[in-house]
């Protein structure tokens, strides 16, 4: 007998529900008693009430039918026994009923008579007074709830007619709630129970007669065939009206209407229900659910494995059916007295229970052979009984004696299905279409995921393409730069490490060369500390050697003066003894010559002389002894560390004392010549006597040299120059001059003195020197001559003759101002070079004699002089500057001046900046004044501000003692351009 099988499309099955036949069990149970015997009270099986015990726990075969192989599960047969009808409490009143039920112990006691009787164990005893609600409890709610979970379930009511299995089973209590059958009953459970979502409750009802299987839903179809699964052995009836349920009500409808048609055909056909077998077929299709998911294995048709993991774990569903079948009136043909159809038709149902009968025979006994092809129904119930399905049977029994037999042999019946013994399967198979669902879902799902993965994919491959592409450019790039940065670098790294290379070779030679200065450097400072000492002992000797020079000269002279002294004393003892005798000579001349007062005013004067000369003479002498003195004390005081400085001013003095000497001795020869011409005088005089006195009352002393003298013989120049005066008239100019060409010195320096002293005396005297051709014997004079008093003397005559204008002229003509130049650059005397420079200053004044004075030297003959640096030839330098400026300056005013000043030209700049601020006066205020004129012309400004004489001027604008100079200064700096840019870049205010 095939167990179990569920078919599937792609022809999977699963290997748990593999066929497990327990042999054992069925023999066992069919080696069991099936009755009890009335010595035997216990049953021998205790299976059937552990069984029972099981169920009612829930437990046992309802857990264990979970297991893959299936479990035993025996026919569990109750026993009800119908209360006695009314028929059957009249007819029956006296008589016991056949049966006593002991419910307690599960017993049913069957009396055969009034001593006798047969007891029978069941799985259930239920007394008359049983409820419906108790029966359905018992019998069908483990067979429910089994349906529930998975296995087929069968309630199946036999027993003779009218003894209350319609009661039982179809009972629908509309009137009475607690009437409601056990249909009714387990569809409320099921209901309650399934999930309307998830699962699925169909239900079919038919009716089975006369081998017939009709329609009760749809009468119409009543001849419904039976299809058996060849593989599998299942039935199946197709055509069945299928009719989902949802609630309780719409089942009571469908049992009404099932009713209905049954008891339509039933009178249709002449019959009654008794007589049919009716089928309620309740499918129930469920989702597993809340199972643990686990990997497992399926085999597909080849009996190759199929691993499928739990995350594609294939769905389960449980396909239970729950079959109730209200048999037909298990009562004896004979009994019943049907004939004819009826006969046949007892038969028919006959056939099927006693096919019914015989299966469960065979099955009880473990039979190797058990017809259920013999009848439809035994077809029908092929699983409820020796099958996969939890079956349980009630039998109905009535109370009747009358009825004993069939109550014995339902009784029977029982006992002999109790000892059947099912497999019960849970009827679970995959959800191949639920999966497929899913899969198919979850394919679409994958399917458009790759897509769009595919297309992302290809997007992303397009821009890492470009990217890359992008990338590509770049590194080559970068590559490009860094090459071109990596040669830069060497370049550099080379010439960094050349130039390094050269540095270092430069240090080494530098330190070569430094070390080689160091040494150079000692030994020069050895040298020169060397030279150093030589040259200052050297320095010293000399200088020691020079005081000795000029002390010695000094001593020369000094001896020289002495010796001149004594000669002068000599002298001035002749002279006064000459002097005496001409006192005699003149007193006796008065005595011969009338008037006599000039002669004795001459003498007069002669004698003041004469004192005069004494007191000089005297004064010299002093002078000579401090000197002397002096010089002791130099030649005592002398050490090596007097400077130069105090032998120029020893120098100095010498010079002045020589200067005093020469003035001295010019004064004795002076005298001497005028006391020759006294003397000449007395003599003519004395040859003349008589001769008108006009000449003797216009005469007087004769003069000297103005420019010279000292300011101590004023009173003796001016007896001289009165004797000159009447030497020029008496002896007269012409004389006078020729005796500048004399062959004797002295008498040329007498000669050159009175020329010279007519000169500076007046300006008429001047035109008749110059008349007489004295400018040109005084200028060959000064060329000429060796003699330092002519030049001197000659100098100053002409520089005075130099104070005219028109004597300028003459002397330009005359070459005067290259024989002055020259002079000037040859004469070492300062007075000479006063006297040069004074002729030049004068001649410096004249404006129409610029140029060529220029040209010839003149100003550069005059700067040339500066070497002197004696105050005295400054000054006349100074004048001279000044009055060159001032003709420039007028020359620049008047327009016939133009360009740069030629002071600046001949570089006279320099000096005058250098002596604006002498400390002499004569010398400060031309150079002041020079400066000023140069200032004026916007032309030389450039030179002024650069030779730095800019200073100068603001000093002088601001300091000059002198109103006028002042004055002109800052009208020259406020009136020039350049000095005031230069003010203003200076950040000077003024
Ligand atoms: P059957 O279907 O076996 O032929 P029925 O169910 O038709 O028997 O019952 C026959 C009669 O007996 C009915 O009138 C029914 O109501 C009644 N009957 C059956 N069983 C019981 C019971 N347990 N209690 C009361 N009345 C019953
Ligand atoms: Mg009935």
């Amino acid at each position: 007998m095939a167990f179990a099988s569920h078919n599937s499309k792609n022809g999977l099955h699963a290997s748990r529900l593999d066929r497990p036949l327990s042999v054992n069990s069925m023999k066992s149970l069919a080696s069991s008693p099936t009755a009890l015997t009335p010595t035997s009270t216990r049953p021998k099986s205790a299976a059937p009430g552990s069984s029972s015990v099981q169920r009612r726990n829930g437990t046992g075969a309802q857990k264990s039918g979970k297991d893959d192989s299936g479990v035993s599960g025996r026919v569990r047969v109750a026993v009800r026994l119908r209360p006695r009808n009314a028929e059957e409490l009249a007819a029956d009143a006296d008589f016991a009923d056949c049966v006593e039920l002991l419910p307690e112990l599960k017993r049913l006691k069957l009396r055969k008579n009034n001593w006798d009787c047969e007891t029978y164990q069941f799985d259930e005893v239920l007394t008359e007074t049983a409820s419906q609600k108790r029966v359905y409890e018992v019998v069908a709610k483990p067979v429910v709830e089994s349906v529930l979970e998975g296995y087929n379930g069968t309630v199946m009511a036999y027993g003779q007619t009218g003894t209350g299995k319609t009661f039982t089973l179809g009972r629908l209590g509309e009137e009475d709630c607690a009437d409601r059958g056990i249909m009714v009953r387990a569809m409320e459970d099921i209901l309650a129970d399934i999930s309307p979502e998830h699962d699925t409750l169909t239900v079919s009802y038919l009716q089975l007669y006369m081998e017939t299987v009709q329609d009760l839903l749809a009468p119409e179809r009543d001849n419904i065939a039976i299809v058996e699964d060849p593989k599998t052995g299942d039935v199946s009836l197709p055509g069945t009206t299928l009719v989902e349920l949802k609630d309780q009500k719409s089942f009571l409808e469908l049992l009404q209407t099932g009713e209905a048609n049954r008891f339509a055909s039933n009178t249709k056909l002449n019959t009654e229900s008794s007589r049919s077998h009716a089928l309620l077929l309740v499918n129930v299709k469920r989702s597993a659910k809340n199972k643990q998911e686990k990997d497992f294995v399926i085999h597909n048709e080849n009996g190759n494995s199929v691993h499928v993991s739990k995350g594609h774990r294939v769905p389960t569903i449980r396909k239970s059916k729950l079959l109730i079948v209200d048999l037909a009136g298990s009562e004896r043909v004979d009994k019943s007295g049907s004939e004819g159809h009826q006969l046949e038709e007892a038969k028919a149902i006959n056939l099927s229970l006693t096919s019914l009968g015989k299966c469960i025979n065979a099955l009880a006994e473990n039979s190797p052979h058990v017809p259920t092809r013999d009848s439809k129904l035994t077809r029908l119930l092929r699983d409820s009984f020796g099958g996969t399905a939890r079956t349980s049977l009630i039998i109905t029994i009535g109370p009747s004696p009358r009825h004993r037999g069939e109550t014995s042999s339902t009784i029977l019946f029982g006992q002999r299905a109790m000892k059947v013994e099912n497999m019960v399967k849970l009827k679970e198979e995959f959800d191949y279409k639920s999966l497929c669902r899913r899969l198919e879902a979850e394919l679409d799902k994958l399917i458009a995921d790759n897509e769009r993965q595919a297309q992302a994919i290809f997007d992303g491959e397009e821009d890492m393409e470009r990217k890359l592409e992008e990338a590509g450019t770049r590194v080559a790039e970068a590559e490009s730069k860094v090459a071109a940065a990596l040669e830069v670098i060497s370049k550099e790294k080379q010439r960094q490490q050349k130039e390094l290379v050269e540095m270092m070779q430069n240090l080494q030679i530098e330190r070569a060369h430094r070390e080689r200065l160091e040494l150079e450097l000692r030994e020069n400072v050895q040298d020169l500390q060397d030279k150093k000492k030589k040259q200052i002992y050297a320095e010293n000797e000399k200088h020691q050697k020079e005081i000795r020079d000029i002390l010695e000269q000094h001593q020369q002279e000094i001896k020289d003066v002495q010796t001149r002294l004594a000669n002068e004393c000599g002298q001035r003892e002749r002279l006064e003894k000459e002097l005496h005798e001409a006192n005699i000579c003149l007193q006796q001349s008065k005595e011969i010559l009338e008037p006599e007062n000039i002669h004795k005013e001459e003498l007069s004067d002669l004698k003041q002389m004469l004192e005069k000369e004494c007191e000089l003479r005297q004064q010299a002498e002093r002078e000579l002894d401090a000197f002397k003195r002096e010089e002791k004390k130099l030649t005592n005081g002398i050490t090596e560390k007097n400077d130069i400085g105090e032998i120029w001013v020893l120098k100095k003095r010498l010079e002045q004392e020589l200067l005093e000497r020469e003035k001295l001795e010019d004064e004795i020869k002076s005298l001497k010549q005028q006391l020759l011409q006294v003397h000449v005088d007395a003599e003519e005089r004395s040859r003349t006597i008589g001769k008108g006195s006009s000449a003797r009352s216009s005469g007087g002393s004769n003069s000297t040299i103005s420019l010279h003298t000292p300011s101590n013989m004023k009173d003796t120049i001016n007896g001289q120059r009165a004797t000159i005066a009447k030497l020029f008239e008496q002896v007269g100019l012409q004389k006078i001059l020729s005796l500048l060409e004399s062959e004797d010195v002295d008498v040329r320096v007498h000669a050159v003195k009175v020329v010279a002293n007519l000169a500076a005396e007046a300006e008429v005297n001047q035109e008749k020197i110059v008349e007489a051709g004295g400018l040109g014997s005084l200028l060959t004079l000064l060329q000429s001559s060796e003699d330092e008093t002519i030049r001197r003397v000659a100098a100053g005559a002409i520089a005075n003759l130099a104070m005219n204008e028109t004597n300028q002229e003459l002397i330009m003509a005359q070459g005067g101002i290259g024989l002055l130049a020259r002079t000037a650059d040859d004469a070492e005397d300062p007075q000479t070079l006063r006297m040069v420079a004074g002729a030049i200053a004068n001649l410096c004044g004249n404006d129409k004699l610029q140029i060529k004075l220029r040209e010839e030297g003149g100003i550069r003959a005059l700067l040339g002089m500066v070497r002197s640096r004696h105050a005295d030839v400054l000054a006349q330098v100074a004048r001279g500057i000044a009055n060159f400026a001032k003709c420039e300056s007028r020359g620049a005013a008047q327009g016939y001046r133009t360009g740069r000043s030629l002071l600046i030209e001949d570089g006279a700049l320099p000096w005058i900046v250098a002596n604006a601020n002498n400390e002499a006066s004569s010398i400060r205020r031309h150079i002041e004044l020079a400066l000023c004129h140069l200032a004026q012309h916007e032309v030389n400004a450039k030179d002024v501000v650069s030779g730095g004489a800019l200073w100068e001027l603001i000093r002088i604008s601001r300091e000059c003692s002198r109103e006028d100079i002042r004055s002109l200064a800052q009208r020259t700096l406020n009136a020039s351009p350049t000095f005031q840019a230069e003010l203003r870049r200076l950040h000077v205010t003024y």
